[in-house]
């Protein structure tokens, strides 16, 4: 009789589990994984090219560990760590919708695809589906991503100049990573410079092509008479995000992202 084969219990069959390290969300592969048979974990191979020379290579089993680097490496808030496509409840059709566009762009996405901004109210997910998005792009596809919170990148950024560091220290990484994901755009009360290093970076990956996912609270258009406000930024009733970022960042914004709305519940059914 083959016997039973038992599911780990520290990652539930994912092969690798999620953990919090000052902060931030890291994955690590999990002790179930047995020493690879191939390379006998030693993570290369040697062998022939076609010219007949030797060469060693990668070995196959260094895809999870890479998959599961690339997750460490975007600098997830750990209390986001567990935010999947799959742990996501929509409430309502555009939730629905939003879910299910971003997991299709999650599967098809590359470094230089046209990105999502998600505009929405407070408390429908808009961040649990921009996390979901990263973490199915680095665990499920190891591509290269880095989550910033809008109002700490510009504070970092803030600081970095102030001790003399370059642009290119500053905003190289973040224009160059495969996918850039702001949350919370246009939260804070920014100044104009700030709003020039912002334009700065959007320009750099408008220009470069790369993709960028965002979400804001801010209205992505003017309010129309029977649209509901509630839960957006209180500003947003009287500045959208036009408005907010300026002319320029947002109709590049409008070039570089396919916009998703969520609505939040229908409030007014239960008063
Ligand atoms: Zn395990
Ligand atoms: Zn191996």
């Amino acid at each position: 009789m083959e016997p039973t084969a038992k599911i780990c219990e520290r990652c539930g069959g994912r092969r690798f589990a999620t953990f919090e390290v000052r902060g931030l969300a890291v994955a690590r592969v999990c002790d179930c994984v047995p020493p690879c048979e191939t390379c006998g974990g030693a993570g290369f191979v040697r062998g022939r090219n076609a010219r007949g020379y030797n060469e060693t290579k990668p070995c196959e089993c260094r895809d999870l560990f890479r998959r599961v680097d690339r997750f460490s490496e975007a600098q997830i808030p750990a209390k986001y760590r567990e935010n999947a496509f799959e742990s996501y409840e929509s409430k309502t059709p555009s939730q629905a919708r939003a879910q299910a566009r971003l997991y299709e762009l999650a599967k098809t996405i590359s470094a230089k695809s046209r990105g999502v901004l998600i505009a929405g109210p407070v408390g429908v997910g808009k961040t649990h589906l921009l996390v979901a998005t990263l973490r199915y792009l680095t665990l499920e596809r190891g591509i290269s991503c880095r989550f910033a919170d809008f109002f700490h990148l510009l504070g970092n950024l803030r600081e970095g100049y102030a001790q003399g560091r370059s642009d290119a220290d500053l905003l190289g990484p973040l224009s160059t990573v495969d996918v850039l994901a702001i949350d919370e755009l246009g939260k804070g009360r920014n100044t104009d410079w700030e709003y020039s290093i912002l334009d700065e970076l959007v320009s750099r990956r408008y220009n470069l092509g790369a993709t960028t996912l965002l979400t804001t609270n801010y209205l992505d258009a003017p309010p129309v008479e029977g649209r509901s406000t509630r839960g957006f930024s209180a500003k947003s009733v009287v500045e959208t995000l036009e408005e907010r970022v300026g002319a320029r960042i947002y109709s590049r914004l409008l070039e570089m992202c396919e916009f998703l709305t969520l609505d939040g519940p229908d409030h007014r059914k239960n008063p």
